[in-house]
Order: C-alpha cells, then structure tokens, then sequence
C-alpha cells in the first residue's frame, strides 16, 4: 500500500491536508496554494511505460494519491475520465508533438477537468454541490462537459456576454441539463466579482453547497501528469532518455505537472514553459525578481496571464532541487514570431494555432542538437479559427464537437450585471 499523499499550504506550511481535503477546499489560507510534503519515485518506469495510457495513468494516480482512495476507485475514474484520444506526431527529425486537444471540448484542459469533476463527485458523496465557476473562453466548456449530467451536481457558469466566441460559448451554452449558463451583461472582471460575492454569502454557500472547480485545483495537476509518461511511452525507446518537453504556458499548472512527472521518474531530461509576451516569468528566471507587469492582449489569449498562479508550485520543486534550474527553461515568444512559427509549422505540413506554435518556437530555442523534443499542441486550430485561418490565409474545416455545437440553440439566460439578481435566481433554482 502506498502512503496517503500529504500536502501543505506553500504560504503557510503548518496548514496539512490530504488528497480529498485539498481537492474539497482549492485554496488554502492566505490564498496559498497545496503541494506535497513529498513525491516519491515509481520504481520500475520501464514496465509503467509498457502499459497502455489507462492502465498506466491509474498506477499513477494511484501511486501520487496514496491510499485515501483504493487502487478500484481511481481506475474507475481514470477509465471515465481518460475517454478519448491522444496523439504523438512526428513533425520533422526528432521533433514531435503531442495533441492534446482530442476531448470534448477540443483543449488540453478537458484531462484536468474531467478527473477533477470525477474527484468532486466521488468526494461530495451524495451530498448537494453546485459549481459556480466565471469563465472568459475555454475553462467554461471543459468544466461544463466534465460534470454534465453528474447526479447531485449542478454547474453555473457565468460569461461576459458578447465578449467571448460563438464557438467557445456554444460549446457550454446548449447542453442543458444541470449545466446552467448567464450571459452577463459586463466584463470577464464582473463576472468574477459575482462568483466572488456568492462565496462570501454564507445562505448561498450553504443552501448549494458551493464549490469552486477552479484552476488551481491540485486533482487537475495530478491527473495531467499522466499524458506526460504517455508521451515517452510513444516515442522510440532510444530517444526517451534524452527527452526536451516544451509546454506553452500561462498559470504554469501544465508545466507543473510535467515537473511533478519528472520527479517521479518521467525520463524527462529537460523542460521548458515558454510564454507569449506576458513574461513574469522568463523575466525573474534572468534577474531573480517577481515583477508582474500589465497583462497583455496576444493571439495566445489562454496565456495571457501575468500573475500565474502554480508558479509557487513550480519554484518549490526547483528551490528544493527536486528538479534542477540548469534544466527548466523559460523564453518569451512574441507575436510576429508566434505568426512566424504557425507559417514554418504549416510549410512542414503541420496545422497549429497560436498557443501549440509558442510551444514549438521555445522548444527550437532551447532543444540542444542532438536532442529528442516534445512540444504539446493545448488546442485544435479551429478553437482559435480566425486567428489560424487569417495568419495562414486558409480554410479550417470545423471538427465534429463544434459544428455539432453551433448548429444547437444556446440556453444561456441574460443577466444584469447586478449581484443580487444572480443571488435571487440561484436561490429560486437551486436552493
Ligand atoms: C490554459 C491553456 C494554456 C496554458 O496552460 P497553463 O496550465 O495555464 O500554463 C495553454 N494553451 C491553451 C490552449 C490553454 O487553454
């Protein structure tokens, strides 16, 4: 049996929870963030990398977790979780890329998601959860489809009307069911100011049970571990000892993971989070000093974060040497050199929108010459569809998920900017 994983709050260490405990509360005091005490490596990586991606991804979980949940319960929320495809594709000469992008809802994101909706459901053991969540693209959609349809749990999501795409919106807004969508009229930033306010209002707290479900949520990070190890188990076994691993990042929970890999054995050699011009980052790996600047506006716009928000999980590992800064890279893509990267991308017959394009322009930076390299892809191109199809001057054909969802109505109701609107709809809906 393994031990039960333990986890403090980097903000305050004498804060100790378990697995369920840190999955139920999301944030700790302070506004700190979980991580484990400890990680312990997984003892023989050859025959884990001989498994297939659900059997292994279980062990996994299994072996991070510990044994606060049985080894059955993880496997059957591994096999409900893990319910499509991924992809390693060679690009050019040991050069792959990883697609991440096969789900629901065509992001990375739908892995963290889904095992995180699964670790809810598990946890809150009948009891009466809602999930309110504010959403400016893409987490909506993945946090929706993850829990659509999971008895005893209600969603509400709130987005800034008018403000996020067709497409990116009616990939939450027409499914229904215990999926409740308000189209706000204001911004990203309102929306969040009412989530907010629900949280601090005990009556709406109580009467929903509210949860969060939000990024920093350590099941997500666990669970994206795994398409690491799967990576590697794709590529030629010659070429895994030498593996680069380039993630395009924003809240730096991707590339956490990646580092939590690692640390558990993943043959990882090298990784590298390369951000857009959003460079907190890349900026204090050069001088040392934590200097968030303005956010900016970019093509990568799931990056465009200046303040990420797993970067003190990935500082732990590196000041505590678990994983060495002589092998964790970190650049700053520009735009003219994002578009650049789609067009050298597309010439070699590969098809990436912004984010994946960041992920292999870093990954061609810091790759030393005889190296083997991984960049991931985060997101289908025809998620970002205007963006891909005006820098490469072409024409996206629209996979199955969003035709599917255009052609359906959207179900979203309108709702003023005013917080006790939303308290009194709540109320009459859910209470
Ligand atoms: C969220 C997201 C990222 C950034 O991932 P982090 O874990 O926040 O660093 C990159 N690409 C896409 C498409 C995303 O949606």
């Amino acid at each position: 049996m393994e031990q039960t994983m333990l986890l403090h709050n980097l903000k305050d260490h004498s804060e100790k929870v378990s697995f369920i405990q840190a999955v139920k509360t999301g944030l700790g005091r302070d506004q700190g963030v979980f991580f484990p005490e400890n990680l312990t490596p997984i003892a023989d990586i050859d025959a884990l990398l001989e498994l297939d991606f659900v059997t292994r991804s279980s062990k996994i979980l299994s072996h991070l977790i510990g044994d606060e949940l049985s080894s059955e319960q993880v496997a059957a929320m591994v096999a409900r979780a893990f319910n499509f495809d991924l992809k390693l594709v060679e690009v050019e000469k040991n050069i792959y890329c990883l697609e991440l992008y096969h789900g629901p809802t065509l992001a990375f994101k739908d892995f963290g998601g889904r095992f995180m909706a699964e670790c809810l459901a598990e946890f809150s053991q009948g009891n009466k959860t809602t999930i309110l969540t504010a959403t400016s693209g893409d987490t909506g959609a993945a946090v929706a489809h993850a829990f659509y349809k999971k008895d005893n749990i209600d969603v509400v999501i709130l987005y800034p009307k008018g403000k996020i795409s067709l497409a990116q919106q009616k990939l939450f807004t027409t499914l229904g069911e215990n999926i409740h969508c308000y189209a706000v009229d204001g911004s990203f930033d309102d929306c969040q100011a009412m989530v907010k306010a629900a949280f601090l209002d005990n009556e709406v707290k109580q009467r929903l049970g509210l949860n969060s479900a939000n990024s920093i949520n350590i099941s997500r990070l666990v669970a994206q571990v795994c398409y690491y190890f799967e990576a590697l188990a794709r590529l030629p076994k010659a070429q895994r000892a030498q593996a680069h691993v380039s993630v395009p990042s924003g809240n730096f929970g991707n590339v956490c993971a990646a580092m939590i890999g690692a640390v558990i054995g993943l043959p990882a050699a090298k990784l590298s989070a390369t951000t857009n011009q959003n460079d907190t980052v890349p900026r204090f790996l050069h001088n040392k000093e934590w200097q968030p600047a303005a956010t900016k506006e970019s093509l990568s716009n799931a990056m465009d974060v200046s303040r990420p928000n797993n970067w003190p999980r990935v500082q732990y590992m590196l000041d505590h040497n678990w994983f060495s800064y002589d092998n964790f890279y970190s650049h700053a893509i520009d735009e003219q050199t994002t578009q650049a990267a789609m067009h050298h991308l597309n010439q070699l017959g590969y098809l990436a929108e912004p984010h994946t394009a960041i992920a292999y322009e870093g990954l061609k930076r810091d790759l030393a010459a005889d190296g083997v390299g991984v960049f991931l892809a985060t997101a289908h191109p025809a998620k970002f569809k205007e963006s891909v199809e005006g820098i490469l001057d072409i024409k996206l054909e629209m996979p199955k998920p969003l035709s599917d969802a255009l052609a359906k109505p959207c179900l979203a109701v309108d709702l003023v900017n005013d917080y006790h609107v939303l308290r009194e709809a709540l109320l009459v809906k859910l209470g």
